[in-house]
């Protein structure tokens, strides 16, 4: 079945905002076996809002629209579907007295202009805000299934959630559209497409690839009439290509890198520590965010300055006059020194340029050491980076993880 998205609302052509709604409700989707075929982004306009929504009724069964739910002059959503579809705006008392009950929760007024939020086209369905003021709302128009949610993030997420198992009703013996990743790790891209050219795409089944820094992606994508003949479908072509590079697979899901490291340390028993300077804390943000981390991840340091890899890291000061601080030599002492002074059975060390001053013709914006230290030696790798200051940042830490990966699968 297929599905298109409209994401509503001036903040996001001009950039203030990044939309994140659309990569949410993509992934659901995509998650359920609903085939998302088409995304347009559109201004506060009625105008504009309804020549999206024209398209996309021609394109898919179902069309999410999300934004433009305020009660500001600029949310039109509700105007601009009940102007396309013909379906007058009603007045609902029980969605007035709920707007209504949430000023006075903070002990205001209902402003008059969080009124119009108590309108909703005729024939639509409330969706119950958990959060915020604007009801979403669900109408069902000739074969086609049209959900509107509101902006902010925290509201629309849990609205959503609660439409899944309506959707997956809907789904039932219909067309469907299921995906699958193979994540692998130390072969490139073009040599994975080469060991698979003989599998040609069809519409019934898909080869595509995602590069990311230390691991590419393959992904599969089967398309059928039901969710058993596309699993089929997804079993045969996996096993295949599973049998080919079976030595590079490391995962056959959409796992972080983070989590599979975890996992690793968790089962070997090991501990990890971290002496971080360009990544500035980020390698020890992302282990972190993963629930049960204290299981393996002791300490870190951010040693941002010469003085603290000094001080604290006891890096000798002529190893940073001699070799700099980006270089092998200090990376490798960071790691050296994490492991020993907290303990533990790996220590990483990094330090590079994350830019974008900074560089020199030797030593230039992306030049990254990343060290691993245990008790059987240390190795200190070299990186090139490209990319803004935050864009390094991120891949220094996925390429970090990846050598952690490395060194789990090399034993
Ligand atoms: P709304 O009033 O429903 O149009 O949305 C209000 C706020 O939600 C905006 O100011 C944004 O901060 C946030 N928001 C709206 N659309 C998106 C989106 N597609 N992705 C992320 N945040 C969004
Ligand atoms: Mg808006």
């Amino acid at each position: 079945m297929k599905a298109a998205l409209i994401v509503i609302g001036n903040e996001i052509l001009i950039g203030d905002t990044v939309d994140t709604n659309a990569a949410y409700l993509g992934k659901k989707l995509s998650h359920i076996g609903v085939e998302v075929v088409f995304k347009s982004t559109v201004p506060d306009k009625v105008e504009d809002i309804k020549e999206s929504f024209k398209t996309a009724l021609n394109r898919a069964k179902i069309v999410i629209i999300v934004g433009g739910l305020g009660p500001t002059r600029d949310d039109v959503t509700r105007e601009a579907v009940s102007d396309l579809l013909k379906k007058k705006l009603k007045f609902h008392r029980r969605l007035f007295r709920n707007i209504e009950s949430f000023f006075q929760k903070r002990g205001v007024e209902i402003p008059s202009i969080s009124i119009k939020q108590a309108f909703l086209p005729a024939g639509a369905k409330e969706l119950k805000n958990t959060v915020g003021t604007a009801p979403g709302f669900l109408l069902k128009y000739r074969n086609k299934l049209i959900i509107v949610l509101p902006g902010p993030p925290r509201e629309m997420k849990p609205m959503f959630e609660k439409i899944i198992p309506t959707l997956e009703e809907k789904l039932r013996n219909s067309p469907i559209v299921i995906r699958k990743i193979l994540r692998t790790y130390g072969i490139g891209e073009s040599s994975i497409e080469e060991g698979l050219n003989d599998i040609k795409n069809t519409r019934e089944f898909e080869i595509g690839f995602q590069a990311h820094p230390g691991y590419v992606d393959i992904k599969l994508c089967a398309r059928a009439r039901n969710k058993n003949l596309a699993n089929k479908i997804i079993s045969k072509f996996e096993s295949k290509i599973f049998k080919r590079f079976k030595n590079y697979i490391f995962s056959r899901k959409d796992e972080n890198l983070e989590e599979i490291v975890g996992n690793y340390l968790r089962k070997k028993g090991q501990t990890l520590s971290i002496a971080e300077s360009c990544s500035g804390g980020l390698i020890s943000n992302l282990i972190t965010n993963i629930p049960g981390a204290s299981d393996y991840f002791k300490c870190s340091v951010i040693s941002y300055s010469n003085e603290m890899k000094r001080k604290i890291l006891n890096v000798p000061a002529k190893f940073l006059k001699k070799y700099g601080a980006v270089s092998s030599s200090v990376a490798g002492r960071m790691a050296e020194e994490i492991r020993t002074l907290t303990n533990t059975d790996i220590g990483l060390g990094i330090t590079g340029i994350a830019g974008p001053s900074g560089g020199t013709k030797n030593k230039p914006v992306g030049l990254v050491y990343i060290a691993l230290s245990t008790h059987k030696g240390t190795t200190v790798e070299k990186f090139n980076f490209y990319g803004e200051r935050t864009q390094i940042k991120e891949k220094v830490a996925l390429t970090a993880f990846s050598l952690l990966l490395k060194y789990f699968l090399s034993r």
